[in-house]
């Protein structure tokens, strides 16, 4: 039950209609006795840095989940980010400190990677190839040259954010190969890291007629859950992996982020 004692948490997007986290999360926090409810915010971008000020006067609000297309905007908000969002310059979740102050970490890159681990793929020295440089794909390009990929092909609409986003890798990773490039042929996974596939009627994010046999395709969008390049592939007999295990690869830690005091990297 909501009481006065209750801490509130807040997802901001825009849309919000879309977003799967508050059905996913709300019976967690139930399940596990932490007093906390998680609500819906539609937010627009010119209204986000009032809304997170906003919230951070409140002493019960205890932290925030970001998502499109607020991630990027997010740093520049916060008070004091982890590495791993600094290096990515990227936010997805927002803890509000004792003192009112806000800090961001990112757990979106780490969710990926662990929903592909739960489901049994190995990353290390696969050939991968990532749509989009994002906030969700800068966060996965991050944690799939962690997990020690041997290559890494990555295309955006923008090429001047991917062109960025590469140079920010090379400079962690030495070890990688990245390439900016739009063709998916020759890679073991490719990946779409873009928000295309959330509308009816959007462009597939890049060719499946395109992919090598084999290759594994996934999704970092959760509803549609079934989108039109997971329906591509599987036409094609490839294997695919939705959305929804990047999600419930960070549920644990996102849990444990947003309710408890923990140290800071
Ligand atoms: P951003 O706004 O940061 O990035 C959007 C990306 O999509 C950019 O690469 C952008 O390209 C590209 N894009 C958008 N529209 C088009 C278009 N019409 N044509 C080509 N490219 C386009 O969003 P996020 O990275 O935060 O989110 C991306 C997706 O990831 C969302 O659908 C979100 O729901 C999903 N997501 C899923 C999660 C999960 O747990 N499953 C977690 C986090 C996100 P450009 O740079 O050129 O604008």
């Amino acid at each position: 039950m909501i009481t006065g004692q209750t801490r509130t948490l807040v997802i901001l997007a825009d849309p919000i209609a879309h977003v799967r986290t508050p059905q996913v999360l709300n019976p967690r926090l139930e399940a596990e006795g932490v007093d906390a409810v998680l609500v819906p915010l539609e937010v627009p971008p010119e209204a986000l840095e009032a809304a997170l000020r906003g919230l951070a006067g409140a002493r019960n609000f205890a932290g925030a989940v970001i998502t499109l297309p607020h991630k990027t905007a997010v740093p520049a908000l916060c008070d004091a980010l982890s590495d791993r969002a600094a290096a990515a310059q990227s936010v997805n979740v927002v803890r509000r400190r004792r003192d009112g102050s806000l800090y961001g970490d990112l757990l979106d890159g780490e969710g990926f990677v662990r929903g592909f681990e739960q489901t049994g793929v190995t990353l290390c020295g696969k050939r991968v190839f990532l749509a989009g440089a994002g906030g969700a794909a800068s966060a996965i390009a991050f944690a799939l040259a962690g997990r020690g990929v041997a290559a890494l092909t990555i295309a955006n609409r923008s090429a001047a954010k991917a062109g960025a986003l590469i140079a920010r890798l090379s400079a962690r990773f030495p070890d990688v190969a990245f390439t900016a490039a739009a063709d998916p042929a020759g890679h073991d996974i490719a990946i779409n890291g873009t928000s295309l596939g959330l509308r009816p009627g959007d462009a597939l994010p890049f060719d499946p007629d395109r992919l090598d046999p084999g290759t594994l395709v996934a999704e970092v969008i959760m509803q549609p859950a079934t989108t039109a390049l997971l329906r591509a592939a599987t036409a094609r007999g490839l294997t695919t992996h939705p959305g929804r295990h990047m999600l419930e690869g960070q549920l644990t830690e996102l849990l444990r982020f947003l309710t408890h005091e923990e140290d800071e990297k």
